[in-house]
């Protein structure tokens, strides 16, 4: 894939960048270590300075980076700006709370090891690659890079190829606010080039945020070096709706869970299970509410819903929605592609999905809701947990007793209850079964790329 900003909007090509050359790529990583070795040595104090004059940055580039995001990957641009503010917020938070997550522990009683003193304390691992996909393009990297340089180590982004512009907003951000030259920089390379970097015996682990695949390909060649890596991989989260819930709140809730950043968020509830008792009035609601979505340019204040990032992408929806119908399901809503420029796909209610259609085990990247009629929540958790994937979750209702035997069972890395999956810095964030491994965010992420050192006196 050419490394390139093509507008999802038009289809233009507005930027093409040459890939870095062998040269270019020693010259980063050469940099990312020294810059390491020199990280290390500062204080927790001087590196939540340059953090939060990274989120100043952010805050005051807000316009331009939002219009950048959208001209790059289709998000409508309110929500682009939100993602801005939202990274500024979650570097101000690592700044002001990686010191005590990362603060030393002793034995209350270190004689039962029989020292005079022990216990534990974190140390930086070193220079990390990130891998990361274009759908949240400032979001995923920096829910990676705020810990990560606050725990002491230096980063090496190697971004979606369809996001050149805000990968190389992010190789100079840290250092324009006092970071040290190479401490987070960006690699322009293609996937084929990530292999050559993770074998460098300099770079000490990895993060990948994106496709099974992918993560797959990251993970084994990580494991034959035997590098830490963190996965942050797809989602087909269920989202169930049981007789006790508020209908109207859930269906409100739903429309924006599954149709959010044009409906390409690895969180997005995908698959709707609703109880037999609700399901007439949820899905009644729920096509009216979809069918009355804002369609079409993403630059324009009240659009609610733009092209999908990738020609590839929305052909590879057309063909699974294809799939689902030919084998018999039915679109409520949508099912098609509009007859206009850009990549778009109509939002799309989808009824009847079954076992042998590709939707019900794949992650629709769009704006597509499966719902499923069930009889019960025995029914509604054999489907929720009936796929591959396990990233997060939502259930809807009022019954205390429901709401736990929901959260003990559903084989996901959250359950929202009675309301929408979504990423807090202050809440670890991750995935089980294919959807990942490892936990980004709140004090989980922020040790995920640190050495925890047990430390013995005798
Ligand atoms: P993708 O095709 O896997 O790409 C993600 C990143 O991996 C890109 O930088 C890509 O580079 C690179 N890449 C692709 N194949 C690779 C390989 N074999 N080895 C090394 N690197 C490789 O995913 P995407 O289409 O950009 O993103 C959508 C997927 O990401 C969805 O499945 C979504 O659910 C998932 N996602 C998960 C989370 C989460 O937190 N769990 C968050 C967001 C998205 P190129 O662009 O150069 O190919």
């Amino acid at each position: 894939m050419a490394i390139a900003t093509i507008n999802p909007f038009t289809g233009r090509t507005e930027q093409e960048f040459e890939p870095h050359d062998e040269a270019e790529i020693e010259r980063r990583i050469a940099a990312a270590d020294a810059a390491f070795r020199t990280l290390r040595t500062t204080t927790f104090a001087q590196r939540a300075d340059w953090m939060r004059t990274a989120a100043d940055l952010l805050e005051e580039e807000v316009e331009t980076l939002g219009r950048l995001i959208t001209v790059e990957m289709g998000r409508p641009v309110a929500g682009a700006r939100a993602e801005v503010l939202k990274c500024a917020k979650g570097l101000r938070y690592y700044a002001e709370h990686a010191e005590e997550f990362l603060a030393p522990e002793q034995l209350a009683d270190p004689s039962v090891v029989g020292a005079a003193a022990a216990g534990t304390r974190y140390a930086p691992l070193g220079v990390v690659l990130a891998v990361m996909p274009w759908n949240y393009p400032l979001w995923q990297v920096l829910r990676f890079a705020g810990p990560a340089l606050m725990a002491g180590n230096a980063g090496l982004l190697k971004h979606a190829s369809n996001v050149p512009q805000a990968a190389l907003y992010l190789h100079t951000l840290f250092t324009r606010a006092g970071f040290p030259e190479g401490a987070f920089s960006t690699l322009l390379i293609p996937a084929a080039g990530v292999e050559r970097v993770l074998r460098d015996p300099r770079v000490k682990a990895a993060t990948l945020t994106g496709s099974e695949p992918a993560g797959r390909s990251l993970a084994a060649i990580a494991g034959s070096e035997v590098k830490h890596v963190v996965l942050e991989l797809g989602g087909s989260d269920p989202f169930v709706v049981m007789p006790s819930a508020d209908v109207g709140r859930a269906v409100a809730v739903a429309v924006t869970a599954r149709n959010q950043n044009n409906g390409q968020s690895c969180i997005a509830a995908k698959r709707f299970i609703v109880h037999t008792d609700v399901y007439d009035e949820f899905v009644r609601l729920f096509a009216e509410r979809v069918a009355a979505l804002r369609v079409g340019d993403p630059l324009d204040e009240v659009t609610e819903v733009g092209p999908l990032a990738t020609e590839s992408g929305r052909d590879e929806l057309e063909s699974q929605v294809a799939d689902a119908v030919a084998k018999g399901a039915t679109a409520r809503i949508g099912g098609f592609v509009p007859d206009r420029d850009g990549w778009f796909y109509a939002p799309t209610v989808l009824e009847g999905v079954t076992a042998e259609m590709r939707l019900h085990l794949e992650e629709a990247f769009g704006p597509v809701a499966t719902v499923y009629r069930v009889a019960d929540r025995d029914e509604a958790l054999r489907i929720a947990n009936g796929t591959t994937f396990g990233l997060s979750s939502a259930v809807w209702t009022t019954d205390e007793a429901e709401q736990e035997w929901f959260i003990d069972n559903l084989d996901a890395g959250a359950v929202f209850v009675n309301g929408m999956t979504a990423s807090y810095p202050e809440l670890p964030f991750g995935g089980v079964k294919d959807s990942g491994l490892g936990r980004e965010l709140a004090a989980a992420g922020i040790r995920e790329f640190c050495n925890l050192k047990t430390v013995w006196r005798g």
